[in-house]
């Protein structure tokens, strides 16, 4: 059992993205205790990470921030979903939307299993046509954020839709929140921990000598996972049926890229680009597979795309992959610490604030004791959200495109791996159900709905028009007809 009730020290080891969002929670968690975020000057931030889920309002409302601020201090503007791009044999592209009126409402009638809306509305298109009240701002390349955000305040939208950002402008303006709320902050770079037995961590060695008690630790140092990483019984697992493993992140004006309210995600040779427009500039980058083209080759390719000489300033390699317990004794990883799949569908940060709350809840719920079997079902849930993270993620790159080793082994990992096997067969004779987005009895912190699913898959070709025939016929005509009352009810509404 880990004992916080009189926890008088919590220390947060990081400066990036994770780390100050770890401050809020902790200050909420602890009001009592000295919270204390300690970042290395030598070693920076990620410095990428700028498109966020739905999750991230909510943030700016547990935590009583301003969202005008915000924009004013992060130069946000707001994401309606992502625009993919290339991404299938017939370069055709498509638009996973945040939110859609039609479909919302419709998911409202469920029958065997299923939500009715997605195979009526699916059959005999090549992807689902969008109802999304976003839709008339993408089609008018609404460049006006004030009117969104008008538009979102008077139709009461506040879960519907994402930010896109300045990663390293939220970090700065986080800092200044949590500092202002009473956090202590300190510059330093970790170089060791000292370790009791069965409680983990007791102190903290800085570089030049400062030690720091501590009663529950934050490792949010990114990849390194310089705390977690030397506790006894840490374990990260890889992906590796994913390929993509290195990024190139770059900055263009909008007048290259456009303005948009969507992540555009355009698929390349060895990967794909990220296109993130915030209120100045667009961050980009090039996803992409070490092992199918080098550095220069993927610059290259940017250069010619764009048709014009590019800086890449930023340059990262990682691993798809996840700890198995990053809840360990008293060291809780979370953002990167705690694993990370790749940048497709943004599901790093969202997945930083649900592992926050799971742990709010779950210490707040055992009242500051906590038995191990929770810790332990906590990190199942942790590690199931990445996992089927990276399968759904996985899916995105079987659109049939074959002109390159890469897609070409992607789609050969997928055949190899057992259950991206059974969910492209499973797709062969039914629709996506909910039970599909949790693998286990625990189900994943960050997990899709089966509208994602549908969206996704029906506008990959995953879906045919004959397995969403044989689910309506599956129906008993006369609830068939029943509920074609309703639906059109609900949709002379919409
Ligand atoms: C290519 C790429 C694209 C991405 N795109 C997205 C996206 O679009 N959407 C999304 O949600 N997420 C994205 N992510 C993930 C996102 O960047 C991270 O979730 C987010 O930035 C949080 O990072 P972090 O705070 O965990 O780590 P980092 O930003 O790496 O911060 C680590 C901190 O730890 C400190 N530190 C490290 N070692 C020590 C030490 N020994 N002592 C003291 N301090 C130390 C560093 O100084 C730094 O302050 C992307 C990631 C990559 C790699």
């Amino acid at each position: 059992m880990l004992d916080l009730r009189n926890a008088e020290n919590v220390v947060i080891i990081g400066g990036g993205t994770a780390g100050w969002l770890s401050s809020f929670f902790m200050l909420e968690l602890f009001p009592r205790a000295t919270i204390t975020v300690i970042e290395s000057l030598s070693v920076s931030t990620v410095g990428v990470g700028e498109g966020t889920y739905r999750n991230f309002r909510a943030i700016l409302d547990r935590f009583s921030i301003n969202e005008d601020e915000f924009f004013k201090e992060t130069e946000a503007s707001i994401k309606l979903g992502i625009g993919y791009r290339n991404w299938k044999k017939d370069s055709s592209d498509y638009i996973h939307f945040f939110h859609d009126h039609l479909l919302t409402k419709l998911s409202k009638i469920k029958v065997n299993g299923i939500e009715l809306a997605w195979p009526l509305i699916g059959y005999n298109s090549s992807h689902i046509p969008s109802s999304s009240p976003y839709q008339k701002f993408i089609d008018e390349k609404c460049s006006d954020l004030n009117q969104v955000i008008n538009y979102i305040r008077e139709n009461d939208l506040k879960t519907r839709y994402g930010y896109h950002f300045n990663a390293k402008k939220v970090a700065d303006y986080f800092k200044k929140l949590a500092i202002k709320k009473g956090i202590s902050y300190i510059t330093g770079h970790v170089n060791e921990i000292q370790l009791t037995e069965n409680k983990g961590v007791s102190s903290i060695l800085l570089e030049d000598g400062r030690i720091l008690e501590t009663d529950l630790v934050i490792d949010c140092t990114g990849m390194r996972r310089a705390i977690s990483s030397k506790v006894d019984g840490f374990e990260f697992k890889k992906f590796d049926h994913l390929l993509v493993d290195q990024a190139l992140g770059f900055f263009l004006p909008h007048e290259v890229t456009g303005f948009s309210l969507l992540t555009e995600a355009i698929a390349l040779k060895n990967g794909w680009m990220w296109i993130i427009p915030t209120q100045t500039r667009s961050g980009c980058g090039y996803v992409y597979s070490s092992k199918h083209c080098s550095e220069e080759e993927a610059k290259q390719e940017i250069q010619q795309y764009f048709g014009s000489k590019i800086d890449f300033p930023i340059s990262h390699k990682f691993e798809a992959g996840a700890q198995t317990k990053p809840f360990n004794k008293n060291v809780v990883s979370i953002g990167l610490a705690s694993g990370f799949v790749e940048p497709l569908e943004a599901t790093s940060i969202a997945q930083t604030i649900s592992q926050l709350n799971d742990f709010a809840t779950l210490v707040t719920k055992s009242g500051y004791a906590i038995p191990q079997k929770h810790i332990d079902y906590l990190n199942e849930r942790t590690f199931n959200a990445f996992s089927e993270a990276a399968k759904f993620i996985h899916m995105h790159y079987l659109g049939g495109r074959e002109d390159t080793n890469f897609w070409k082994d992607m789609a050969s990992n997928a055949n190899n791996h057992n259950e991206l096997n059974q969910i492209v067969a499973s797709l062969k004779t039914r629709l996506p159900r909910d039970i599909d987005s949790s693998s286990s009895h625990t189900r994943p912190q960050l997990y899709f709905t089966e509208f994602s699913y549908f969206s996704i898959y029906r506008s990959l070709g995953l879906i045919s028009d004959q397995v969403i025939f044989n689910e309506i016929s599956a129906i008993d005509s006369s609830l068939l007809q029943e509920l074609s009352g309703e639906i059109k009810s609900i949709l002379s509404t919409v």
